[in-house]
């Protein structure tokens, strides 16, 4: 029944309450400090129509821990079991890959998350993990690339304070120095390093003026503070957040998924430090941005 369910679906379920969110995030925060891995072993149904039994060892059982479950052969040809497998793909998240990439003797071969999904048996709080961190680094490497102009290229930006980008294709093949504008995306004008705009026409940061002009806003669940404009950019990412005032005064960034105060704008770890949930922020109310990451 839940293999077919469509993943999507599942993690809408996950991510449909906020609280709650914040709450499993401090769990998966926990799990993810204690170096986990997995305690007890899942096991295949030996009657599940749908995986390819072997005869062969844990291709993945790397520290020899003898998994009892039956051996099942991966889209590569790869032995495992639920739980080699689930160890060797937290693995890979926690060395920083964003891709489940076969650990098994010279095999590269690339296994798509639906198929890890299935086969390792994920629990939901483990798809929760593994989706979470997943999400988070797709939205870094969004964050920094951009195309080119000029060339359509995807261009990383590696100084993320200076709004001026070199196009490495196009300089080569114009033969002279191209740089664009990470604001306006046209051709650079003007002097350089800039971080609020480039000299072309009506580049600007829009979000500052509506940063400036947008309405204050109380929300009661957040005790004796009041007046915060109802947006802020958010100080990673500089994207437009609004508050449900639903919830608690936490929020996370749909762009680049970092999670931080709504009331003094630190992020979620610095401010809980002193101060929880519902409670006024240690250091007080933050004033309306006048810089927004971009
Ligand atoms: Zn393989
Ligand atoms: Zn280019
Ligand atoms: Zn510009
Ligand atoms: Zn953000
Ligand atoms: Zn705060």
């Amino acid at each position: 029944m839940l293999q077919n369910t469509p993943v999507q679906v599942l993690i809408q379920l996950l991510y449909s309450s906020k609280c709650k969110k914040v709450q499993s995030l401090l769990k998966v925060r926990k799990l993810l400090a204690s170096n986990m891995t997995t305690k007890q072993e899942k096991c295949y149904n030996p009657n599940d129509p749908t995986v390819k039994f072997v005869d062969k060892e844990d291709d993945l059982d790397f520290l020899c821990e003898g998994f009892k479950s039956l051996r099942a052969q991966m889209s590569c040809g790869h032995a495992v079991t639920p739980t080699s497998l689930t160890n060797w793909c937290r693995r890979l998240l926690g060395q920083g890959e964003s891709r489940f990439v076969c650990g098994g003797s010279g095999c590269s071969a690339e296994w798509t998350f639906a198929e890890v999904w299935k086969m390792a048996l994920l629990d939901p709080e483990e798809t929760e993990n593994f989706r979470r961190t997943l999400t988070f680094k797709a939205a870094r490497q969004t964050l920094i690339t951009k195309v080119c102009p000029g060339c359509r290229s995807t261009v990383v930006r590696e100084n993320g304070s200076d709004l001026n980008v070199l196009c490495k294709v196009c300089t080569a093949v114009k033969g002279r120095l191209f740089e664009f504008c990470w604001q306006c995306l046209r051709e650079w004008k003007g002097a350089r390093p800039r971080k609020d705009r480039c000299e072309n026409d009506g580049c600007c940061n829009e979000s500052l003026t509506t940063l400036q002009t947008c309405p204050d806003i109380t929300f009661d669940s957040v005790r004796g503070v009041r007046g915060y404009p109802s947006l802020r950019a958010c100080p990673t990412c500089g994207f437009l957040v609004e508050h449900s005032k639903k919830h608690c005064k936490f929020v996370v960034c749909p762009r680049c998924k970092v999670e931080f105060c709504f009331v003094c704008l630190k992020s979620y770890t610095n401010c809980i430090k002193t101060s929880d949930y519902f409670r006024p922020c240690s250091i007080g109310v933050a004033p309306r941005q006048t810089s927004v990451p971009v």
